[in-house]
């Protein structure tokens, strides 16, 4: 099929080049200069595991090219995705002003039946708000062109993405039109092969879904984190307590990890997109707005912790992060908790080293402040700290020499933010340990 995706980021480049690579015509559109100036040199703008591979096989084939010519993308194509961001508004709600302007871009410039598919996580109604913009467009050019918007949201995760793109765990399609369905199947086929992935309902059940799919899982991590506060103060320790939970096969071990708090650009705004969704329509919004107030409150974990330890240390001591994306595999740092972390360490007077393996940029972009060092190895980090603080769990940090560690830090503990490490082993190496949700170090 001829394929236009408006919106060259996480989502869109994804898509894009993942549906070029099963032999579709791929044309994705930006407005973003600077994104295009790499795309088109052969750079990928973000790090995401195997996308660069997926994005030059398919220009070489000439499957994927990028533009910011938005009206000659569409005008051929048979389906038109909508992948621009929806960020979070002062009030909580989805900014819906790229999704309409793009709409009305396209309203603007089809020549041709066209089905429009909303990738973008979008609230309830947007479709149908998708469609009256469209509609306006080609009356007002006095073109009468058949148009239908499907919603299609998106599961990916980013540092996981091309693989859950090309194997997902489900495709969910809400429209009432069945001539989009129909072309939606055949898009979809070659992901929907061994079973019958392919979940359709109504639009607005489709637009719902994504928003319930990741408040659930939010809540499952803001229920642990609350949950390990308690089992520090009862002398227990979250890490057996969620083998013990997840073992049962109603609640699942997936998913079930304490930590620092949630980031990242989806769960942090769709929970409140949600909660203030609610608050429209009259309804209580009472467990998303508890989800949202643990997460806060996690995200402040590890300063108090280190605060603590440190005492009246902590204004001119150096502390040493690992970790700044929000999640392993990924350069994203949209409400990462390292970002909060490092705000509060710099406001107390205590001066941070650094280190991320792909996140650094981006890191720097959100904190110029000289008070943050970024380095470019994780051991560097170290020489002339206090204490390490390790927020993210990238691979890298798994199994780190913890004797050495006990020997480079001035005040030789390490804040485990993310449960990585054995107490025990890290104590007997010489360190102090402290865990989220664990007794010990407390
Ligand atoms: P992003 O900010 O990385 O990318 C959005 C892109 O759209 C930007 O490059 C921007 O320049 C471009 N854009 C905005 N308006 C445009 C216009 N009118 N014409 C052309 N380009 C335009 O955003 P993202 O992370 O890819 O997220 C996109 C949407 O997908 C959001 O609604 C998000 O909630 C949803 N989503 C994101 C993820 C994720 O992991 N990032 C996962 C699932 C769903």
């Amino acid at each position: 099929m001829n394929l236009a995706v408006i919106g060259t980021g996480y989502v869109g480049l994804v898509t894009g080049a993942c549906l070029a690579d099963v032999g579709n015509r791929v044309t994705c559109v930006d407005r973003d200069q600077a994104k295009l100036a790499m795309l088109h040199a052969g750079q990928i703008p973000i790090h995401e595991p195997g996308l660069a591979d997926v994005v030059t096989r398919n220009l070489q084939a000439e499957r994927l090219s990028f533009t910011d010519d938005l009206a000659t993308a569409v005008r051929d194509a048979d389906l038109v995705f909508i992948a621009v961001g929806t960020p979070p508004r002062e009030d909580g709600s989805a900014d819906l002003q790229h999704v309409l302007a793009a709409s009305r871009e396209i309203g603007d410039a089809i020549e041709r039946d066209t089905v429009v598919v909303v990738k973008s996580t979008v609230p309830v109604g947007t479709c149908d708000k998708v469609l009256d913009t469209l509609r306006a467009a080609l009356r007002a050019r006095g073109a009468s062109w058949q148009v239908s918007v499907a919603s299609n949201p998106e599961f990916l995760k980013e540092g996981n993405a091309v693989d859950d793109f090309q194997r997902p765990d489900r495709i969910v399609i809400g429209t009432d039109d069945s001539q989009a369905l129909r072309l939606l199947r055949a898009l979809y086929a070659p992901y929907n092969r061994n079973r019958d992935r392919l979940i359709d309902m109504d639009v607005r059940s489709s637009e719902f879904t994504k928003y319930a799919s990741n408040a659930m899982l939010a809540t499952r991590i803001s229920l642990m984190n609350e949950l390990s506060q308690l089992a520090e103060k009862l002398g227990a320790d979250i890490e057996a307590v969620r083998h013990g939970t997840g073992a049962d096969p109603r609640i699942g071990p997936n998913f079930l990890y304490a930590g620092a708090g949630y980031g990242g650009s989806c769960f942090p705004k769709d929970v409140q997109a949600l909660a203030h969704m609610a608050t429209e329509h009259g309804v209580p919004a009472d467990m998303l707005n508890s989800v949202q107030t643990v997460n806060e409150r996690q995200k402040r974990v590890l300063f108090d912790k280190v605060s603590r330890h440190l005492g009246t240390r902590l204004a001119g001591s150096t502390v040493a992060i690992w970790g700044l994306a929000f999640k392993p595999n990924t350069d994203d740092v949209r409400e990462a908790p390292s970002l909060a972390l490092i705000r509060d360490l710099l406001a107390a007077g205590a001066r941070v080293r650094a280190y991320d393996p792909v996140a650094s940029g981006n890191a720097r972009r959100e904190i110029p402040d000289p008070a943050l060092e970024i380095v470019s190895r994780a051991n560097l980090a170290c020489e002339g700290a206090d204490v390490l603080v390790v927020v993210t769990e990238w691979r890298e940090f798994k199994s780190p020499d913890f004797r050495w560690l006990a020997k480079t830090l001035q005040q030789p503990a390490i804040f485990d933010g993310r449960n990585l490490y054995e107490p025990d082993y890290v104590e007997e190496c010489g360190l102090r340990y402290y865990g989220i949700g664990r007794a010990a170090g407390e």
